[in-house]
């Protein structure tokens, strides 16, 4: 037996390179990752690769291992050039990816020291580092301090996570699920659905309340709607604006909802995935006030802060609901103490083991500083109205409302025939090109096109740049 376990150790130890191997190997990652870097500004923002990344299969998983520079070579050719780039400068649509330096570095220390950050128990620094984040957040939203909340690993989740305490609080079961409401507009983000349906309360009437010219909800609407729906003897609980629409970027009236909301004894909750980070800033500011009379709030790093792909943010009010909802116990757990100093991500999410995603948030904050990230959201905001200007005074174009955010709405129009088509052959051959990634979608009936600026690494130059792609293939389709 011991020859046999030896063997097996010797297999076994590959899983750990030794010193010399590891700086050979950081060395080959971080040529990789600089070369990526180095070539962003010139790489396009969508490649469309035949095959699209099928080579991959041709290489299984193995019982061997492959050298890294194979490894890298499957990784460059399979997937780090076929589809869109989101850490392209000229990333526009959609709602654009981020990643920042500082946040891969926070994941790699997260990843090698490995902390537990489900529980204070197991790591109480990790944890501290967490609740210090959701704290900062909490400020942001200006909420009291009462109010805690959860990392989690996008806006979906979080959604869910909130949707799922004001169920709880409201008390919405199956015997009044059908006479419940909950009221939402046309362009809530489809998430918030999924998080209704995943919650057990989709069965509720959903009223889509109607939104005015700027694609805001009408707040006189929503008032009215819950008028009539409680005379009708139904039990209006839940109403969800929007602190950016991805549609249309449109920030609903948050402080008159808040106002409907407390009057009529509903649970207010605000999706803020895109935009509510954009308080960090005046202009952002100015926009979004009332964030600080909702009962729950979800705000996307990985949007409006840049961060890379995996972490959300939900934040209640008052944290005891959350931690109501989502504390458990288990035998196997036994001798973990009770009243820690700090409530745990594990009592106030459905997760138990998690990525510690508190560091890849934190290391840019400290290290950078909160000024600069003020100023790219300023920078964004300024961005989006300068090509919001620029295109209404440019032939052939028609924009649609100043900017609330980052995302602006415009559509280009031709000299005769069917102006959707005209707008649809345009991102056809914008995605063929390549250079920036511009997506579309429906607003008030119309085909449009959108401009989403998010990326921190989206300047003057890139809108400039967009300005000309966009007029030069223009005016190359109306001459077809
Ligand atoms: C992106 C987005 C979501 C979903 O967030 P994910 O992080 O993609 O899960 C929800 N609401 C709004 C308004 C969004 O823009």
């Amino acid at each position: 037996m011991e020859s046999e376990i030896r063997r097996l150790e010797q297999l076994a130890r590959r899983l750990e390179p030794n010193a010399r191997s590891r700086t050979s190997l950081l060395k080959k990652i971080a040529a990789y990752a600089e070369d990526f870097l180095e070539q962003l500004p010139e790489s396009p923002a969508f490649i469309e690769q035949p095959g699209d990344g099928r080579s991959l299969y041709d290489s299984p998983i193995g019982e061997y291992g492959l050298e890294v520079e194979d490894a890298l070579e499957i990784l460059r050719g399979s997937v780090d050039t076929v589809g869109i780039n989101p850490a392209s400068p000229r990333m526009l649509g959609y709602v654009p990816g981020g990643g920042l330096f500082h946040s891969a570095l926070g994941d790699f220390l997260a990843a090698i020291t490995n902390r537990y950050s489900g529980h204070f128990f197991a790591s109480p620094g990790a944890v501290r580092m967490e609740n210090m984040l959701i704290r900062w957040i909490a400020d942001i939203a200006g909420y009291p301090q009462t109010a805690a909340g959860n990392l989690t690993s996008g806006g979906s989740l979080a959604n869910l996570n909130a949707i799922v305490v004001a169920r709880d609080n409201y008390r919405i079961e199956a015997q009044n699920i059908e006479k419940s409401v909950v009221y939402l507009t046309e362009h809530t983000h489809h998430s918030v659905d999924k998080s209704l349906h995943v919650a057990g309360v989709s069965k509720c009437i959903i009223r889509r309340v109607s939104v005015d010219h700027r694609f805001r909800m009408d707040e006189q609407a929503l008032e009215e709607l819950i008028i009539v729906d409680k005379a009708a003897g139904l039990n209006p609980w839940l109403v969800i604006a929007s602190a950016g629409t991805t549609n249309a970027g449109a920030v609903d009236p948050l402080k008159e909802i808040g106002e409907i909301a407390r009057n009529n004894g509903l649970w207010f909750h605000i999706d803020g995935a895109y935009g509510a980070f954009f308080a960090l800033c005046d202009e952002g500011q100015a926009i979004l006030k009332g964030m600080d009379q909702s009962d729950s709030i979800i705000m996307d790093p990985h949007k409006a802060l840049f961060l890379p792909y995996g972490t959300g943010a939900v934040i209640l009010r008052n944290g005891q609901q959350l931690y109501a909802s989502y504390n458990w116990k288990a035998d196997y757990a036994q001798d973990v103490p009770d009243d820690l100093e700090e409530w745990s991500p594990s009592e106030l999410s459905p997760e138990l083991t998690r990525h510690f995603r508190g560091l890849r948030l934190w290391l840019p904050l400290k290290m950078v500083g909160v000024a600069s990230f003020r100023a790219a959201l300023s920078e964004k905001i300024l961005l989006a109205r300068y090509f919001h200007h620029k295109l209404k005074e440019m032939d052939g174009f028609e924009v649609g409302p100043e900017p609330d955010l980052s995302i602006a709405s415009y559509r280009a129009i031709p000299d005769r025939g069917d102006i959707d088509d005209y707008n649809r052959r345009l991102v056809e051959e914008l995605r063929a090109d390549g250079r920036v990634l511009i997506s579309s979608t429906r607003l008030g009936g119309n085909y449009v096109l959108r401009l989403a600026v998010v990326s921190f690494r989206t300047h003057l130059d890139e809108i400039e740049e967009t300005i000309e792609i966009l007029r030069s293939t223009a005016a190359r389709l109306r001459g077809r």
